[in-house]
């Protein structure tokens, strides 16, 4: 079984996630003794958040690569970024290391396209549901039609992302909130919902939607632990 490194804390409620998932997944292919070989580097989110939200990608690239390193150098051979949104620096992060990152937009779509599906509502914080590197990944790379919600539910989405998810805070009044916004996306033709960011699955359920949700934090973690055992 190969080592999995995890770049986490971002926030430490989905870490939490990927940890029991990766746990559970290897159990149930090994049995019922077996847990995943993982290193987990999980910074203070507070100090990230406000790197994210004073626009410094730069020095955000720089922590992401330096614990990137760390985790090779402990033993690491295949890398999880646990978050969509730090996917911006990805290919940065990927060039400084020599051992394979799994792109949280790719098992996703593969998933997706496999299911036959085309047309996708796309969740996330504002940067993920905006910019081009998760969206452009989804079109160019997979040949996925991508919908985002319209600017006052983008920043409805982002806002309970921010204060609520990664706060550990899980409200009835949020859920509706994305439940509308989910069947917005659905009336406008999205044929599944992508939960792209990782807290996301700790308030929204299958039940939310009248199409299939893909969640990228279960998606992921599947996809390192089949990477994993091959
Ligand atoms: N975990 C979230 C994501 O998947 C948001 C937190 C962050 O800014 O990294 O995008």
């Amino acid at each position: 079984m190969k080592m999995i490194g995890l770049i986490g804390g971002m926030s430490w409620e989905s870490s939490a996630e990927y940890y029991r998932i990766l746990n559970q997944g290897i159990r149930a292919q090994r049995g019922p003794t077996a847990s995943a070989k993982c290193l987990l580097w999980s910074f203070d989110f507070s100090d990230i958040e406000t790197l994210k939200h004073q626009k410094n990608w730069d020095t955000l690239s720089t922590h992401m690569i330096d614990a990137a390193q760390h985790l090779e150098r402990s033993g690491a051979e295949i890398l999880l970024i646990c978050t969509n949104t730090m996917h911006k620096v990805a290919p940065a992060i990927q060039s400084a290391i020599n051992i394979p990152l799994i792109h949280i937009a790719d098992p996703t779509a593969e998933r997706i396209k496999a299911a036959r599906l085309r047309t996708v509502g796309l969740l996330g914080t504002a940067f993920t549901m905006e910019q081009d590197f998760y969206k452009g990944r989804l079109t160019q790379h997979h040949g996925l039609n991508v919908l985002i919600p319209d600017d006052e539910d983008r920043a409805t989405v982002h806002r309970i992302i921010y204060s609520e998810l990664v706060a550990g805070k899980i409200t009835d009044e949020s859920r509706t909130a994305y439940r509308h916004i989910i069947a917005k996306l659905v009336h406008a033709g999205a044929e599944a919902i992508i939960l792209g960011c990782t807290e996301i699955m700790l308030l929204v359920r299958p039940e939310d939607s009248t199409v299939p949700l893909f969640d990228t934090t279960e998606l992921h973690a599947q996809a390192a632990i089949e990477a994993a055992l091959t």
